[in-house]
């Protein structure tokens, strides 16, 4: 097994993205790697090239009619695949599909011993829901991964870890009923703040009732906030027990992001990552895979994303 970083690039995944004046434009792919880059960790870094997801990997988490629309809609390149937030630009079922592709290639290198550490910058898209497109996101990649972990490894207890100032709600509400999948998620409260939901009282229906960890937190809340819910997240992960984690490090919780509220610094990045590798090493034999996710201040972006990766390599 490698030591180093598994750490995905690539103009296809760079692709996924809306132009200007979108908000989650094509990029920022480039601006990570240009601050990865800098950051002289050249020799603690495998790179990897994504491939395409396959139509029946989407279909593990989406819905063969959902596919179809995005399919069709891509190549028309024109209208949106939401109300109003993600435009269907020619070519973004390509792109989104690499995206899933990058995830499962990341899953697939860890789950086989070869890596115990990955990143793929531009995934993370955790809006998208089972049947329709949402908030940026096309294809839940994440959601496609838990899916993929459990058919094709046989991993049961995935815990899904969302640092986004916005609430992972393609990921809760895709699972919300699924007392196997693992869920604490901190995001700026819903009352503030698409998509409005991820409230304390969302703990999972059914037979998952109780098995949710959301977090609200308010408008301006800081890193000493952070490490408060932080500490909530710790003591449910070592009671739930993962066999794997995913990690959402959306860099929009960081002070400085045009569109959210909370105010962070790259440490509660840094922080998050040190500790799920903790985690992973204690009951996932190592394995975890960090997701870019949102993240609209290049900067905050850059350097959040950079210094997960240096967490992922000095933890080894
Ligand atoms: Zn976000």
């Amino acid at each position: 097994m490698s030591d180093s970083v598994l750490v995905y690039r690539g103009e296809s995944i760079a692709a996924y993205g809306f132009g200007d004046p979108h908000p989650f434009g094509t990029d920022r792919h480039d601006v990570f790697h240009a601050e990865l880059d800098e950051a002289g960790l050249g020799d603690v870094i495998d790179y990897g090239h994504p491939r395409p997801a396959l139509v029946d990997e989407l279909a593990l988490f989406h819905t063969a009619d959902y596919i179809d629309k995005v399919s069709r809609m891509s190549a028309a390149g024109k209208g949106w695949l939401d109300a109003g937030d993600t435009p269907a630009v020619p070519g973004i079922y390509d792109a989104a599909s690499s995206v899933v592709g990058a995830v499962l290639c990341a899953v697939d290198e860890v789950m086989r011993g070869h890596h115990k550490r990955a990143f793929i910058p531009i995934a993370g898209l955790h809006h998208a829901a089972r049947a329709s497109a949402a908030g940026f996101c096309v294809f839940n990649d994440c959601g496609i991964a838990i899916e993929y972990l459990r058919k094709r490894f046989g991993i049961e207890r995935v815990a899904y870890v969302d640092i986004d100032a916005h609430h992972g709600d393609g990921v809760y509400y895709g699972f919300e009923d699924d007392p196997a999948l693992l869920f604490p998620d901190l995001h700026e409260d819903g009352r503030f703040l698409y998509p409005g939901t991820g409230a304390a009282e969302e703990t999972g229906t059914g037979r998952a009732r109780g098995t949710k960890l959301n977090i609200p937190l308010a408008p301006g809340a800081d890193d000493d906030d952070f490490r408060e819910a932080w500490q909530k997240v710790e003591a449910y992960l070592v009671k739930m027990r993962p066999q794997f984690i995913i990690m959402q490090c959306g860099a929009d919780s960081l002070e400085g992001d045009p569109i959210t509220h909370l105010c962070w610094t790259e440490e509660a990045h840094a922080e998050a990552a040190a500790s799920l590798c903790r985690l992973a090493d204690e009951y996932c034999e190592g394995r975890i895979i960090g997701t870019g996710g949102g993240g609209y201040n290049r900067r905050n972006l850059a350097r959040a994303w950079t210094r997960v990766v240096q967490s992922f390599a000095e933890s080894h």
